[in-house]
């Protein structure tokens, strides 16, 4: 059964010893929320969850500012795009402010990759790739799963790209 949903990444052990996928998308690490500015809404958020940012961080290779909430074991990242015509600025030209994409976390994003390509899902990297907060990050395309941009992770932990399985 197992082994029909998941052939790739179940690992069969000798002796006949079956280990079924330990994987899978786990809780949701975060929700994404595009901003037009920072400096304006983190206040907003601060007051809302009764809680400071605790990380403001540039990722250049998404071009976006980044400011992380922590609210139980879930975070808020709040999204200012660093471009006038980048997905952030584009996203909330046609859709306005609002929520931007929910993150999984994964114990293995190369594994979570694999299972949901050969499940059809389009990925829109071939490789993870380095996200805020020490993350991997990979994203499937929205039109696969009804509009919502879904975003994969896992910790970084210091590692190198070639680190991971
Ligand atoms: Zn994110």
């Amino acid at each position: 059964m197992c082994q029909e949903r998941c052939p790739s990444t179940d690992v069969s052990m000798p002796d006949g010893i079956f280990i079924p996928y330990l994987y899978p998308m786990q809780k949701v690490e975060h929700i994404g929320i595009a901003v037009r500015s920072l400096e304006a809404s983190i206040p907003v958020y601060e007051k809302l969850l009764d809680s400071p940012c605790y990380k403001r961080e540039r990722v250049e290779g998404e071009r976006v500012d980044t400011a992380f909430f922590r609210q139980g074991e879930t975070k808020i990242e709040l999204l200012e795009g660093l471009d006038p015509d980048g997905v952030i600025a584009s996203f909330i030209e046609k859709r306005g402010e609002g929520m931007h994409h929910i993150a999984f976390d994964t114990s293995d994003i190369r594994a979570e990759m694999r299972r949901l390509r050969e499940a059809g899902f389009r990925l829109l990297s071939e490789e993870p790739r380095p996200g805020a907060d020490g993350k991997w990050v990979c994203f499937l395309h929205p039109k696969d799963t009804a509009g919502v941009l879904v975003e994969l992770c896992q910790d970084r932990n210091g590692q190198d790209i070639s680190d991971l399985t």
